[in-house]
């Protein structure tokens, strides 16, 4: 990671120091030019004025003219006669005098009083004009040498080249500094993460400066948690259902044995012994029904298959189911439903939600082993309410929390002692949201409790 940040760093700096100096030597180059131009074209116009015109009497003055501009500006300045003798200079000829007037009469193009020119030539920028000097018809030439020009911009260039140095070293700075930032907590968590997967679900992971590395650190926090108590959980049931599953197992084979030897020909007897057969096999048959359903339900092997019934007789059909409880252990159910309302949902998952939501007033209920159902009409919400109320311990608001969560299950000790797995609600939980139902409880402690889901309202013929 540092590499690359720093790779990224680097190329983003390279590239901007190249845009800048690109432009800067682009445009201060041709600004510096123009200015050139401009200072050469003034000077030289100062001068045309104080020599045009002048006489040999006036030569001292002249002369001492042209040196002050040369030795101020730095330029050369010769008057020279339109043969190409030099009249008055302010530094000797060069050797290459006759290429240097050959440019100057090409560039002035014939004398013609006034006429001033500028060119470049080699290192020089050139100020040519036709005046009159004693008399006679001469050229004013003025150069100014290029390099001052140039000077300025490399000095500038040497200023970019510092600054690129030192933004380069700053951008490695930069980045390293803040790759270890980024970086140090992802190695952390990444070596927490190994320490939790060898089993050590003890470790923390801990939060970081960055609010994105933060959120990662809370997520893997959270899912150690769910893990932990998975893991947890399955070490508990393995020792739970090898209980759960023994004991009924055990009844069955003794209570078997007995109608086998000694009650066959009793009926009265035989009959409470397969009785106790009979309770002990649905027990184990709903234990083991409620851990694959939950897997079931949790690895989201099922898909929603929704389609409208009637819930009317939905719920009668399953209050049917539990009539022999009336008839056995002497339960009063009391059921209000509302006739024919249609819902739109999938049968076989809201049986077990409506099934389960029963089985726990059932199991829950007060000494008095009432238990209230209710299915409602609420035309004002198009909703139905679905309402299974028992005279139980109730649920304190700590705990309706958590006994939606999977494998919950309450430590109280309730009117009946309750072989569950705590698996029960989280289905109901699973599916109701799979569905977008509103769901959930009313209770008080000591007071019994509501379970409610509020299925939508169809017509009872969808297709018109
Ligand atoms: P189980 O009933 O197998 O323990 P559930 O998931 O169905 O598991 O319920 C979780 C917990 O919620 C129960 O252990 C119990 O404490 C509480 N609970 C569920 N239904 C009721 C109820 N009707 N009255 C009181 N407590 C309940």
């Amino acid at each position: 990671m540092q590499v690359v940040l720093w790779r990224y760093f680097a190329v983003f700096t390279v590239l901007i120091i190249a845009v800048v100096s690109i432009v800067c030597s682009g445009i201060l180059g041709s600004a510096y030019s123009t200015q050139a131009r401009d200072r050469i074209s003034a000077l030289g116009s100062g001068l045309t004025h104080v020599i045009d015109g002048k006489t040999s009497a006036f030569v001292g003055e002249v002369v001492g003219e042209m040196n002050r501009y040369a030795f101020s500006e730095g330029i050369d300045i010769f008057v020279v006669g339109v043969e190409g003798r030099p009249v008055i200079c302010t530094v000797e000829p060069p050797d290459n005098w006759d290429e240097i007037f050959g440019e100057l009469n090409s560039a002035v193009n014939g004398w013609t009083q006034g006429r001033q020119t500028i060119y470049s030539s080699g290192t020089m920028f050139n100020y040519a004009s036709c005046l009159t000097f004693d008399n006679e018809q001469c050229y004013l030439l003025v150069r100014y040498p290029l390099f001052i020009v140039q000077q300025s911009v490399s000095s500038m260039q040497v200023y970019i080249i510092i600054i690129a140095a030192v933004a380069i070293v700053l951008a490695f700075i930069i980045s390293y500094v803040l790759a270890q930032r980024i970086s140090r907590p992802i190695r952390d968590i990444s070596a927490t993460a190994t320490r939790m997967a060898k089993g050590d679900y003890s470790v923390q992971f801990a939060s970081a400066e960055f609010e994105e590395i933060a959120q990662l650190s809370e997520s893997l926090n959270y899912a150690k948690d769910e893990i932990k108590k998975s893991d947890d959980f399955q070490k508990e049931l393995l020792a739970n259902v090898s209980h759960d599953l023994r004991t009924p197992l055990t009844m069955i084979k003794a209570y078997a044995s007995m109608v086998k030897e000694i009650s066959g020909d009793d009926p009265q007897k035989r009959n409470r012994h397969l009785q106790v057969i009979i309770d002990e096999s649905d027990r184990l048959t709903g234990l083991v029904n409620d851990i694959l359903n939950a897997s079931k339900v949790s690895a989201g092997l099922s898909e929603l298959n929704k389609k409208v019934f009637n819930l009317t007789d939905f719920v009668y059909g399953i209050m049917n189911k539990f009539d022999y409880l009336q008839e056995t252990s002497g339960y009063k159910f009391y059921v209000d439903i509302d006739p024919n309302m249609y819902t739109f949902a999938d049968e076989e998952k809201i049986y077990q939600v409506i099934y389960n939501l029963v089985s726990n007033a059932v199991n829950y209920t007060g000494e008095d082993k009432c238990v209230y159902v209710s299915l409602k009409d609420r035309p004002e919400s198009s909703r139905i309410r679905f309402a299974v109320r028992d005279t139980g311990k109730g649920i304190s608001d700590e705990e309706k929390e958590h006994i939606w969560d999977r494998y919950y299950r309450s430590k109280d000790a309730h009117a009946r002692p309750v072989k569950g797995t705590g698996l029960g609600l989280n289905i109901v939980k699973i599916i109701l949201q799979a569905h977008s139902f509103d769901f959930g409880v009313q209770s008080q402690k000591g007071n019994g409790s509501t379970f409610y889901v509020d299925f939508p309202e169809v017509s009872s013929e969808p297709d018109k």
